[in-house]
């Protein structure tokens, strides 16, 4: 009779893990769907990116079409850098930055040129970088006049003894690796200080995108990097998830690669990046189970909002996020789509 009740209740247990989101990130039962994202990564593949440009709130009614149009195109041009580089036995570490400093060029993204302005309407930006093949990673927090953080952070990885500068510390070390500064003035962008402006009487804080890039290499190393202004009219020189390794990026060539977006205080308490690699590690979870549980059980529960990118160690993407969309997109050899809202697929 008790084995009997086991089985029943094993079953039970199997279907409801088996009813995940698709791999993008939608919930319930899009199954046939489900092979559309993971179809770039099932079959064995050389190489594998994943890119975001942000999870959050957009959707069909508040994205004018010339936005919709320019944010697919740059992230059509980050994953042609990035495939180019891989194509051409680059390394993970080289796909990441390359596909992120495109990103951050852009101002449609909330990191790099169009980061968005604090309480005191200036810009303060964060970023990290890991390498999964070294375990060895970069970050810098709080920094008003480096062009692209990400090429800051890897410096601090690889010419560097620590793994995060912030401040005027990370600027001047920056500085003296040859990185290029600019003047505060470059990340000006006037809808975003608009916002900010709009945001302050409102007395809120709010997020807005953040960048990040994941990639499996042809020699099957991983590496992930996150790049973001944090959130609108945050102060005290608050630091959110981004530049923090385990929650806003992890890589491990054991598990996966990991980039996240989102409210960052709950992916710095939820240790999101390194709690979907350790389910991997220690679980034997699929990336696809992995990601799905943290961002939409865990997170959902702990009413943190936003999503990740995950590539694992055979190039399997998955891309879950619980916002209402999130500007994402993938390339492999065999396959490549970009998408911005929760009931699309890429294409
Ligand atoms: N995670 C970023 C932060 O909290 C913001 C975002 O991704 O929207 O700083």
């Amino acid at each position: 009779m008790k084995s009997i009740l086991m089985g029943v209740l094993l079953i039970l247990l199997s279907m409801s893990c088996n009813n995940n989101s698709s791999p993008n990130g939608r919930g319930g039962t899009a199954q046939s769907k489900i092979t559309k994202g993971s179809e770039a990564s099932s079959e064995s593949v050389k190489y594998a990116v994943a890119i975001h440009g942000g999870a959050g709130y957009q959707t069909r009614e508040s994205i004018s079409k010339e936005t919709d149009a320019s944010v697919r195109k740059v992230l059509n041009k980050a994953l042609d850098t990035a495939t180019k580089i891989l194509e051409n036995k680059g390394t993970a570490g080289d796909a990441v930055v390359a596909a992120i400093e495109i990103l951050e060029n852009d101002p449609n993204f909330n990191a790099g040129k169009g980061a968005v302005f604090t309480h005191q309407e200036i810009n303060e930006l964060d970023a990290s970088f890991m390498d999964g093949n070294i375990m060895d990673a970069g970050a810098v927090g709080g920094v008003t006049n480096i062009k692209n953080p990400i090429k800051a952070a890897r410096a601090v990885m690889e010419d560097s003894p620590h793994v995060l500068l912030v401040g005027k510390g990370a600027e001047e070390f920056a500085k003296s690796k040859g990185i290029e500064t600019v003047d505060p003035s470059y990340f000006k962008v006037q809808a975003n200080l608009d916002e900010v402006r709009r945001v302050k009487k409102e007395a809120l804080v709010k997020k807005h995108g953040t960048v990040g890039c994941v990639v499996r290499d042809i020699h099957g190393n991983l590496a992930a990097g996150t790049s973001t202004g944090g959130m609108t009219n945050k102060r005290w020189n608050r630091i959110g998830d981004s530049p923090i390794i385990g929650a806003g990026t992890y890589a491990n060539n054991k598990s996966c690669a990991v980039s996240a977006t989102g409210h960052g205080e709950f992916f710095i308490r939820y240790a999101v990046a390194h709690d979907i690699s350790a389910l991997m590690e220690y679980k034997g979870l699929s990336v696809k189970d992995a990601s799905n549980h943290v961002i939409n059980e865990k997170l959902v529960e702990a009413g943190g909002e936003g999503g990740v990118i995950c590539v694992d160690k055979d190039g399997n993407i998955f891309t879950p996020f619980n916002t209402p969309g999130m500007y994402r997109g993938f390339a492999t050899d065999k396959n490549r789509g970009v998408a911005i809202y929760k009931d699309e697929d890429f294409k």
